[in-house]
């Protein structure tokens, strides 16, 4: 049991102490002691047996108070793939190790790539197992690419029943799907095919899209890279899908995708 690792602890006037700045907890009442004793847990260090039996009346008004969580590693056993090993597809893999992923594989349409991307990052982050192209099943698997997603890819994960996220970029911007569950539209292949009702082109410009990747972008990529880590951070806790984003020079906007009639998505992990 801890405080959330990120919620600072104020000392008040009359004694007491208030945890947090956005959804602030006040608990009055307490000693200097026992006030004493909540400030040491700020930054989310552990309640032993000894600080339950020195404080146990501040234990239980910080309980009542809900302000004490589980213990819990933010992706604790998670295996996270990230395939596609472009400047954001890098940034994406260093951010899930400071995340603490425990496990992360680096895959590639090039191994050497791969390979070249888990060797760097297993040297400047030793906390968590990082591997160049395996096939095990991933909890998430974050695919990079320019414009839109390689069927190839996603197939494959629909068909291994893999949740997944996209991250397509292109010269305006970078479009982050929300995390998609099979079986549970819209998925990439949804965007792709409503894109072609409007642009007939856009399946032949899709395949042409194989191999390329855009330049770097100052700014764009790591806010594109933070809004996908932060969505495959919500999904290894469980929570409710993340929206589609858009993010451009502009900012990041919520966009809406909707399931295509013609993808059998929905139908796909039931088969
Ligand atoms: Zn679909």
């Amino acid at each position: 049991m801890r405080l959330n690792p990120h919620a600072p602890v104020f000392a008040l006037a009359q004694g007491g102490v208030r945890v947090g700045i956005a959804n602030p907890i006040t608990v009055d009442d307490l000693s200097t002691r026992e006030s004493a004793f909540v400030a040491t847990l700020e930054g989310g260090r552990h309640v032993t047996d000894v600080d339950r039996a020195r404080f146990p009346r501040a234990l239980a008004a910080l309980e009542a108070a809900g302000v004490l969580e589980t213990d819990r590693t933010e992706g604790h056993g998670a295996h996270v793939r990230v395939h596609g090993m472009s400047r954001t597809g890098r940034r994406i893999a260093a951010m899930l190790a400071e995340a603490k992923i425990p496990s992360l594989a680096l895959t590639d349409s090039t191994f050497r790539r791969a390979h070249a991307a888990a060797s760097s990052l297993a040297t400047s982050a030793p906390w968590p197992t990082v591997v160049a192209g395996d096939d095990r099943q991933a909890d998430v698997t974050v695919i990079v690419a320019f414009g839109s997603a390689a069927a190839t890819v996603t197939r494959d994960l629909m068909a291994r029943d893999e949740p997944h996220i996209a991250v397509l970029a292109d010269e305006a911007g970078t479009t982050v799907t929300g995390v998609i569950r099979p079986g549970t539209p819209p998925c990439t292949a949804c965007a792709d095919l409503t894109r072609a009702d409007a642009d007939k082109h856009w399946p032949l410009v899709a395949i042409q899209c194989r191999g390329r990747e855009p330049g770097a972008r100052a700014g764009i990529d790591d806010a594109a890279a933070a809004v996908a880590v932060m969505a495959v951070l919500a999904h290894l806790r469980a929570e409710p899908p993340s929206p589609w984003m858009r993010v451009t020079r502009a900012g990041i906007d919520a966009i809406t995708v909707q399931a295509h009639p013609a993808c059998g998505c929905a139908e796909l992990s039931r088969s």
